[in-house]
């Protein structure tokens, strides 16, 4: 049978215009005999190399219903049953609406697999449409123009990453460990580049508008390490800046096109997304700056969420620190926040810099390359499973209806950041709580600490 996929969201926001897109041709809309419900119609679809079925939710209006939203809510929930993954729409250009966090309850409550589409794009100032849409709660937002085609690729991959787990359901259970993406698939990484200390190690600056990026930028590959000698020398490419820091290559993501707009624009406002994207999948470590004089706005946060779910090699840097008068107390409390607002990356190191006076800049650095070893550690099997046996036989897996969960084995498969598949006798039984006690004890015994771990739930037999 096919995979099924209904596609909702609130009127207007680009759901018919989608549906058209991946059916390829236009469906008429038949106007059937009031209050008479059509069959349930599916159409094939097609997503590049994708094939699954899209529930035409325009059949299942309840058009005895009294309002608009009662019709909307009966379709959708009709729809959501019927589907094996749910494409979530937002409007972009709109932004969140109230309606939007009625359907998106209606689809959490469901619990379908859900992929968050945020729409129309293509619209100037879409990016903060786009940003808010986190705010669901439904994961990471793909960007579409449904119109014009934009985002499609990422779409595809969103619904891949569902469809392919969904199909190898009996044998692996991929359980996102500490609130990583549902659909992260810990086996994807097949080509995983083995470690290689020439290699230069990317690195991006991400953060808030007037967080200190350009600052700290300028900092770090300035005009006076660019005339220190061939040692400090830099070669910048389009994408890149690229110098040495303590004999270790470093590529850093340059913002410098985004840094001359904004001096000869007025400074942006808002942050943006695409660029923060970009910098984000560019990097292996990405130094993430809050401003220490206001730190930890939502945006700081939805910030790091992303880079942790995306699965890179996070460093959170406190900014304009030669601003802050107490110095100590204010650097307890705020990475005391920092490891209660981000426990998927337990230990996330948070260090106290000055962009301005460059103090704590070296600091960071060595922060950043200790967090990439850290992301590139590769855990030998045998103390990983004797260190297993000892944490299972210390506090065994409870027993579910009466039987009691086994665990056999645990292997490393993925680095970067590190990926354990976990054996056990029923995957689907086994409680998220006992997963994060198995990746406290490996973080500690192993010290893998500050970079998310992911953990592949396998049938054992
Ligand atoms: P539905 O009610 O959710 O099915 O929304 P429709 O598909 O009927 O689209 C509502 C309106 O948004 C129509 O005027 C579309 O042309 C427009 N629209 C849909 N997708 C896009 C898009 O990607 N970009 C822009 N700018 N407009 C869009
Ligand atoms: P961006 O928008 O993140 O690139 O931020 P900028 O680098 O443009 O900095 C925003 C403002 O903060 C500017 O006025 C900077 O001079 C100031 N700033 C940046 N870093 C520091 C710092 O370490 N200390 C102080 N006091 N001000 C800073």
């Amino acid at each position: 049978m096919a995979f099924k996929v209904a596609i909702v969201g609130r009127p207007n926001v680009g759901k018919s215009t989608l549906f058209n897109r991946l059916v390829g041709r236009r469906i008429a809309l038949v106007d059937d005999t009031p209050g008479v419900t059509r069959d349930r119609r599916v159409h094939p679809a097609r997503l590049q190399n994708l094939r699954f079925d899209v529930i035409d939710t325009a059949g299942l209006e309840d058009a005895a219903a009294p309002t608009l939203e009662a019709r909307m809510r009966t379709q959708t929930e009709i729809a959501i049953d019927e589907a094996d993954l749910v494409i979530f729409m937002i409007d972009a250009k709109a932004g969140l609406v109230p309606d939007d966090q009625t359907f998106a309850e209606i689809v959490r409550r469901k619990g379908k697999p859900v992929v968050l589409v945020a729409n129309k794009t293509d619209v100037r100032g879409a990016e903060a449409g786009v940003f808010d849409a986190w705010s669901l709660g439904l994961g990471e937002p793909v960007a579409v123009s449904s119109e014009h085609g934009n985002g499609m690729v990422e779409l595809r991959d969103a619904i891949a990453a569902v469809a392919g787990e969904m199909a190898e359901e009996t044998e692996t259970k991929e359980v996102p460990a500490e609130g990583a993406l549902a659909g992260d698939d810990v086996d994807a990484d097949a080509e995983e580049p083995a470690y290689d200390p020439d290699k230069p190690v990317r690195i991006a600056v991400i953060g808030r508008p007037n967080a200190g990026k350009s600052t700290l930028i300028n900092a770090l590959i300035g005009e006076e390490r660019m005339l220190t000698g061939p040692e400090a020398g830099i070669t910048r490419d389009s994408i890149s800046v690229e110098w040495r820091w303590r004999g270790r290559s470093i590529k850093l993501f340059d913002t410098a096109g985004m840094r001359r707009k904004a001096r000869v624009q007025a400074k942006l406002e808002k942050l943006s997304v695409a660029e923060t994207l970009r910098a984000i999948r560019f990097a292996e470590v990405v130094i993430i700056v809050f401003d220490a004089t206001m730190p930890f706005d939502k945006q700081d946060l939805q910030i790091a969420d992303l880079v942790i779910r995306e699965g890179r090699a996070p460093v959170v840097v406190f900014n304009k620190w030669d601003l802050i008068e107490d110095r100590e107390q204010t650097l307890a409390e705020l990475r005391e926040k920092t490891e209660r607002l981000l426990p998927q990356a337990r230990g996330l190191r948070a260090i106290p810099v000055s962009a301005e006076t460059g103090r704590g800049l070296d600091k960071m650095m060595e922060a950043a390359l200790a967090t990439h070893a850290v992301w590139n550690r590769r855990v030998p099997t045998g103390p990983l499973n004797r260190w297993l046996e000892a944490a299972t036989a210390r506090h065994p897996p409870p027993a579910v209806a009466g039987r009691r969960l086994k665990v056999k084995y645990m292997s490393q498969i993925k680095t970067r950041p590190p990926g354990f598949a976990l054996s056990c006798s029923r995957p689907e039984a086994m409680p998220q709580a006992y997963v994060r006690y198995l990746v406290n004890g490996l973080r500690e015994t192993f010290d893998i600490f500050g970079v998310p771990i992911r953990i592949a739930l396998r049938t054992s037999e």
